[in-house]
């Protein structure tokens, strides 16, 4: 079966990171996964299967095997995407409109967000009898719309227009006198003097659907990463079992860089990593050999081929919507992938029968970066970069390759049921 429908139903479901995050809890313990706390030590089995949150939007899941284990096999990606966020005081009245005061979240392609559907989603922290807890925040319904100004006011549209986010980017989520904390505490159920603080996001209410002649591509909002984060988890629950700890991470924060207590460049992974050894440890076996032995694939969605603008990529290393995994490359290491890690990962490709296909930027245009590189920066091992090909990167909606999805989750599934021995610097066997 195509999983595209499962992904298209969880990106529809996961508005924000936050979202994202409680619906792969809930994939996870469907399948007997169960939930550990950072903040209590933690007593693992051999055969157990587990995951741990931090912010409640990112989220690591892994697998124990019933023997020894000396490596760790993970894929990472990224639970955001840009979009823009409430301010701490966001309502604010103009010219007979209640409008929500809002700032970027990440780079986006700002024009996309105009005369479409959009609601509000996020977190609440509320005083309870227990103590302050947070509640998950979703309007299931079209609460908000940002207008564009008539063609008649702005000749110059067509043309490339300058938008100041602080002017243009305000949407409009009612008449005049709206209150949009009351919404909140009426839709939690809560007394307004009860909500403590938010972290609210505006969300493109955008279907994710397929699309084309015989509906060979999928546009949807967010699909940039979370396409990749869901192949990760469900290649994860589809893995046979195997000899090593296989990890599906997904990290918040990358759009900003990921500099957070929850993003790709904090403790998270290696704190889970040295907590994992540290608890199963039978032979003495320390971190940093464990740490050696272990490989990552660092998953986040790539640039397909413009239809009208092949200029702007190479032209030996463009890559195509339905082609394939996409192994990323760059020379200054933006992309961690090097000659062994892509050999290691494309040798499990070709085993499974995956194709692939390789990208670099042209020499005269920077392009993007990712969390790879950023995670090695606490934990390093052998990594390589892949994605998807997508269009239109961090516009509203987004588009991919509507059999794609199926590649990377067979390709993430063979990689999580191989078995990637280093045996040396440079020295590698891959069993099974
Ligand atoms: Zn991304």
């Amino acid at each position: 079966m195509n999983p595209i429908n499962g992904m298209m139903d969880f990106i529809r479901q996961s508005p924000t990171a936050f979202h994202a995050v409680a619906n792969l809890q809930e994939m996870l313990k469907g399948q007997g996964f169960r939930p550990l706390n950072e903040c209590e030590p933690w007593k693992l089995v051999p055969g157990g299967r587990y995951y741990v949150t931090r912010n409640q939007s990112s989220l690591i899941a892994f697998r124990v095997p019933e023997g020894e284990f000396d490596h760790f096999q993970l894929v990472a990606s990224h639970s955001d995407s840009p979009c823009f966020k409430l301010k701490p005081s966001a309502g604010r009245d103009a010219n007979g409109y209640a409008l929500l005061n809002v700032e970027k979240y990440g780079g986006m392609i700002m024009q996309t967000w105009f005369d479409r559907p959009l609601s509000i989603a996020g977190r609440a922290v509320v005083r309870t009898e227990e103590g302050i807890g947070t509640r998950l925040v979703c309007f299931d319904r079209e609460m908000a719309l940002i207008p564009n100004l008539p063609i008649h006011f702005n000749r110059a549209v067509n043309d490339g227009v300058k938008l100041n986010p602080q002017v243009d980017m305000l949407p409009v989520i009612g008449a005049a006198g709206t209150d949009y904390k009351a919404l909140v505490a009426e839709a939690l159920g809560v007394d307004d003097a009860d909500i403590l603080g938010c972290d609210l996001y505006l969300v493109n209410r955008d279907e994710p659907r397929l699309w084309g002649a015989s509906g060979e591509y999928v546009a949807a909002p967010r699909l940039d990463d979370l396409e990749c984060a869901y192949a990760s988890v469900r290649a994860l629950l589809e893995a046979k079992p195997s000899n090593h700890v296989d990890m599906a991470c997904v990290f918040d924060n990358e759009e900003v860089g990921s500099g957070t207590r929850q993003g790709a460049d904090s403790t998270f992974l290696s704190e889970v990593m040295r907590r994992i050894v540290a608890a199963l440890d039978g032979n003495g076996q320390a971190l940093e050999t464990t740490l050696a032995r272990s490989m990552m694939l660092s998953a986040d969605n790539a640039h397909g081929v413009h239809p009208t603008h092949p200029e702007k990529y190479d032209e030996n290393n463009r890559v195509a919507l339905n082609g394939g995994v996409v192994v990323k490359f760059n020379a200054a290491q933006k992309y961690t992938s090097d000659g062994v890690s892509q050999a290691v990962f494309e040798e499990i490709c070709r085993r499974a029968g995956v194709p692939v296909q390789r990208f670099a930027n042209r020499s005269d245009i920077p392009g993007g970066s990712t969390l790879g590189n950023i995670a090695n920066t606490h934990a390093s091992m052998i990594t390589v970069d892949i994605g998807l090909a997508q269009l239109s990167m961090h516009s509203a909606n987004e588009s991919a390759g509507a059999h794609d999805l199926a590649h990377m989750i067979s390709a993430m599934r063979a990689f999580y049921e191989a078995e990637v021995c280093v045996m040396g610097d440079g020295m590698i066997r891959i069993r099974g």
